[in-house]
C-alpha cells in the first residue's frame, strides 16, 4: 500500500464481531461442527441452518426442530441467534423505506427497501423478463402490496433491497454523504446477510416466488470488507436460497477486490457495478481521490478478468454532477473509454442527490437526457436510475444515519 492511503492496510482484516456466541452468520457446515462439538449429531447443524435462513426464526428458543433440552443448554451457554433488528423505519412518499438496523454492539447501519426497484438494473435480463416476453405469457408482475393477500400463486411481487457492507466509508468520494462518517467498522457476514432477512420478514417475502433484487450499494465499500461480503453472499445463496444473478455489488474500483471477485465461482458471484463517475483520470481523481491509487485503466483491466455469464454485462455507474461531469464532451469521452475496453458494458446514470455541506449541484434534466442520448448514439446502452426516497435520505449516497426524515 502506498503512503497516501495507509488506512486501507488495516481495515480489510478488522472484524470486531467475528467471535462470540452468535449463531446467525454461521453456515450449515460451521453449525454442524458446532453441534458435533456439543456432542450432538451433525444433522442438528443443518436443522439450525434451515431454521435461521429458510424459516427465518430469530429466537433460539423458538427453533422447535431442536430438542428443548438442547435449546436450553445452548441458551445457558450464552448462545443466541443474534440477527440484526430493524430499530427505526423512515417511509418515503414513493413507497421506499429506509431502516436503521441495530447490531449487537448497539451500533446501527442503514438498509433501504424499494418496491419495484430503482430501474437501475433494467435492461439486463436480471429478472428473466426479456426471455419471458419472448416466450409463453409469463407471470403477472405486481408492485409490492404488503397488506393485500396474494390470491393467485402466480402473482409475483418485485422489489429491491439496498444493503450496507460497512458502517461509514473510508474512500472519501467528494460527492457522497456516507464519506462524511469516515469508517466506523466493518460488518460481519451475519450483519450483512441479516439486513436482508430482517427486511424479508418485514415484507413477508417468499423466496422462490417474489422477485427481490439485492444491491450491495448501501453504506461502505464492499471490496474493502471482501471476506465478510462474499461470506454473506454465500449464506444468502447456499443457505437462504437466493440467486446471485439477482444481486449486484458496486465498487468504487478497488482493484485487488475486483481480481478476487473475478476468481469466484460463477454460481456464487453477483453481478458487478463499477462506480466510474468520470470520463478521465483528471476529473475522477478530483472527485474520487482513490483514483490516484487505482486509475481508470487499471480498474477496467481488472474488470476484464471477470468471466461473464450469458447476457451478463458490467454496469458502470456514473454520477452526474452539474457542470462537473455532465457535459456532452464527457459523454463522448466516456463512450470512447468503454468502447475501447471491449467490455460488455452498460451505463447507469445517477443524477447527483444533494446532501448538506457537499459543494456540488444536481444536473439540469436536459443535460441528463442529452448525456444519455449521446451514450446511446455511441452504441453504449445507458439507463437513468430513478432517485428513490430522496425525501427520507434514502437515495444513493445519502446514507448517513440521518434520523430526521
Ligand atoms: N461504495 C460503493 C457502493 C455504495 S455507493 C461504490 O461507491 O460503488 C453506491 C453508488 O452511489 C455509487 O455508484 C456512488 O458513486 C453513488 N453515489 C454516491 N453518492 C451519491 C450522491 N450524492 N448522489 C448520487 N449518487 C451517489
Ligand atoms: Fe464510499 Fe461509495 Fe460513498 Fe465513495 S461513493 S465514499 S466508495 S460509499
Amino acid at each position: 500500500m502506498p503512503d497516501d492511503f495507509p488506512q486501507l492496510a488495516q481495515i480489510e482484516s478488522s472484524n470486531p464481531m467475528a467471535e462470540g456466541r452468535t449463531l446467525f452468520g454461521l453456515d450449515a457446515e460451521a453449525l454442524s461442527a458446532l453441534m458435533l462439538e456439543a456432542g450432538q449429531p451433525a444433522f442438528r447443524g443443518r436443522q439450525l441452518a434451515e431454521a435461521l435462513y429458510r424459516q427465518r426464526i430469530a429466537d433460539l428458543d423458538a427453533i422447535t426442530t431442536l430438542p428443548k433440552a438442547l435449546r436450553q443448554r445452548l441458551i445457558a451457554e450464552g448462545w443466541q441467534v443474534g440477527r440484526p433488528t430493524i430499530a427505526q423505519v423512515f417511509q418515503s412518499n414513493d413507497g421506499t423505506e429506509r431502516y436503521l438496523v441495530e447490531l449487537e454492539d448497539g451500533l446501527t447501519v442503514e438498509t433501504v427497501w424499494m418496491p419495484e426497484g430503482d430501474d437501475g438494473e433494467v435492461g439486463d435480463d436480471s429478472d428473466g423478463e426479456i426471455s419471458q416476453t419472448l416466450g409463453a405469457p409469463g407471470p403477472d408482475f405486481r408492485t409490492w402490496e404488503t397488506n393485500k393477500p396474494q390470491s393467485a400463486q402466480k402473482i409475483v411481487r418485485r422489489a429491491t433491497i439496498c444493503v450496507s457492507s460497512q458502517i461509514g466509508c473510508i474512500v472519501n468520494c467528494q460527492f457522497c454523504l456516507t464519506a462524511k462518517l469516515g469508517l466506523q467498522r466493518n460488518l460481519t457476514a451475519g450483519e450483512i446477510a441479516g439486513q436482508v432477512l430482517a427486511v424479508f420478514d418485514r415484507h413477508a417475502v417468499e423466496v422462490g416466488r417474489d422477485r427481490v433484487n439485492l444491491v450491495f450499494m448501501g453504506m461502505g465499500e464492499p471490496f474493502l470488507n471482501y471476506d465478510s461480503f462474499i461470506a454473506a453472499v454465500r449464506l444468502l445463496v447456499r443457505e437462504a436460497g437466493l440467486s446471485p444473478r439477482r444481486m449486484t455489488v458496486s465498487t468504487s474500483g478497488i482493484v485487488p477486490g475486483i481480481l478476487r471477485f473475478a476468481a469466484e465461482q460463477p454460481e456464487l458471484r453477483p453481478r458487478l457495478a463499477v462506480s466510474l463517475n468520470a470520463p478521465n483520470d483528471t476529473i475522477r481523481t478530483e472527485i474520487m481521490p482513490i483514483n490516484r491509487k487505482w486509475p481508470i485503466a487499471e480498474v477496467i483491466d481488472a474488470t476484464r478478468q471477470i468471466p461473464l455469464r450469458s447476457h451478463e454485462r458490467i454496469t458502470f455507474e456514473y454520477v452526474l454532477l452539474g457542470g462537473v461531469t455532465d457535459q456532452l464532451t464527457h459523454a463522448r469521452e466516456l463512450a470512447r473509454q468503454l468502447r475501447r475496453s471491449g467490455l460488455a458494458a452498460k451505463v447507469n446514470l445517477i443524477a447527483w442527490n444533494p446532501g448538506p455541506d457537499i459543494p456540488y449541484s444536481t444536473p439540469q434534466p436536459e443535460a441528463v437526457e442529452a448525456f444519455r442520448s449521446a451514450l446511446i448514439s455511441a452504441g453504449i446502452p445507458a439507463y437513468l436510475r430513478k432517485p428513490r426516497g430522496r425525501d427520507i435520505y434514502a437515495a444513493c449516497g445519502q446514507l448517513k444515519r440521518t434520523v430526521e426524515s
